[in-house]
């Protein structure tokens, strides 16, 4: 059974109980918000890690790593895979393209104790390559195979580009087409493929088979955005829209069949629209879990791009969105490396910790760290930040010797200055 059919039966898995523990949530309503389809529990198969994603939960991160056919270490990339665990995403998405596809995937299982997600179009267009030469020629059937195959090794979610179809592929033409074309390898591979072979795209026409597939190995189906934007004039478009519509069509589909679901959003979006983004989708899909990809508020950030996606992860998940794909400073340029996928990993952190302080109300830590800055305590401060160690650890490189603040100000400390004056006010307020 599903965690979505057992929650419809009454039945609190060891799943659920998982996340009751690290959420604040109610019983009733995680059960409720999983039975409605509104929220989903990521399970990591081969350990006891659950991840829930959606309404009512923080917003989690996830982290993409993978080779490109150009570039592939294996051992670099199950290094991402700690990297990125280390560094507290929440779940990791295994987007290879190039080397031994099935060795990669189990491997980097292996390696972390996160739900891991795979978009299987990309293995079953590579076969295709490797065998016929020609993505073009990939048999329908291979993509179901490498659904099952993938589900099998353990696989918690996926991304399925089913929502791609003729009539979106329609509204694409006549809108003359975008400033920035197609930029999901998914989407346009899958576009290719059904141009060339004049066909409607098999994971939409048998879509009945996909969530009979998921549904076996209780692995979320995340409905990929194959038409998102990759340019912030783009956004918004008519076939990214009927794509949308699509797509929270095929939810309700899944949804009844008690396949936990997931709907992908944006790309590139200009900061205003991102509001309407998040409440489009949710109103079209009946509050499904909404995954942005950044999402990118600009164009022109190349190099700080993680930076562009914090301010778009942030202000969509302050709205309602419940689950942000990093992006790293490489994104555009080259293959991520250790280090950007760190650097990814903390922007996407910080960009679901202040759209959680909106969406949640969660300002603990924030009101924490702010009243030891006040008394001038180190140690809290470390504590309640989003990266202790390095916090810690920058303090102490640029601070020498046994001063009461820091470097910054020296002796001109705002707070040291002026704390002796409020110490009665604090006691005897709520802010002590
Ligand atoms: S020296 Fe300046 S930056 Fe450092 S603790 Fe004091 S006010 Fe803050």
């Amino acid at each position: 059974m599903t965690e979505k059919e057992s929650a419809a039966e009454g039945i609190f898995t060891a799943g659920m109980e998982y996340v009751l523990k690290r959420e604040n949530i109610s019983r009733e309503t995680l059960s409720g918000n999983i039975k409605d389809g509104k929220a989903v529990i990521l399970h990591n198969k081969a350990g006891d890690k659950h991840v829930g994603i959606g309404l009512g939960l923080t917003t989690k991160i996830n982290a993409s790593i993978g080779t490109s056919t150009n570039h592939v270490d294996l051992k670099e990339e199950l290094s991402k895979a700690e990297i990125a665990e280390k560094g507290g995403a929440d779940t990791l998405m295994e987007l290879s393209v190039g080397g031994d596809l099935d060795r990669i995937r189990r491997d980097v299982l292996s390696v972390t104790s996160l739900p891991v997600g795979t978009v299987p179009l990309y293995q079953a267009f590579r076969e295709a390559i490797d065998k016929y030469k020609d993505p073009v020629k990939m048999p329908e059937d291979l993509v179901f195979e490498v659904i099952e195959k993938q589900c099998r090794d353990g696989i918690s979610f996926m991304a399925i580009h089913s929502g791609l179809n003729l009539m979106s592929l329609e509204r694409l033409r006549k809108q003359s087409y975008r400033y920035a074309g197609l930029v999901s390898k998914g989407g346009a591979y899958m576009i290719a493929w059904m141009i060339e072979n004049k066909k409607e795209n098999p994971l939409y026409e048998r879509f009945d088979e996909v969530i009979k597939i998921l549904k076996k190995y209780d692995t979320v189906l995340s409905l990929g955005n194959g038409l998102r934007a990759g340019a912030t004039a783009d956004s918004f478009d008519r076939a990214y829209m009927q794509e949308l519509i699509i797509n929270c069509e095929l939810c309700d589909i899944a949804r009844d069949y008690g396949v936990q679901t997931i709907v992908e959003g944006p790309g590139h979006i200009p900061i205003d629209e991102i509001e309407a983004n998040v409440k489009v989708q949710k109103r079209m899909s009946g509050e499904a879990p909404f995954y942005v990809l950044g999402p990118l508020v600009t164009d022109v950030a190349a190099g700080y791009d993680h930076i562009s996606s914090a301010i778009g992860g942030a202000l969509s998940s302050s709205f309602g969105a419940d689950f942000l794909c990093y992006v790293t400073p490489s994104e555009h340029l080259g293959l991520p490396s250790e280090d950007d996928v760190a650097a990814g990993v903390k922007a996407a952190k910080i960009a679901a910790h202040i759209g959680d302080m909106i969406k949640l109300k969660r300002t603990g830590d924030d009101l924490n760290i702010s009243k030891a800055r006040r008394d001038i305590d180190w140690q809290a401060q470390f504590k309640y930040s989003i990266d202790p160690g390095y916090s810690e650890s920058l303090f102490k490189l640029k601070n020498k010797g046994d001063i009461a603040g820091c470097s910054m100000c020296g002796d001109f400390c705002a707070p040291l200055r002026v704390r002796k004056y409020f110490r009665d006010e604090i006691k005897k307020g709520k802010k002590s």
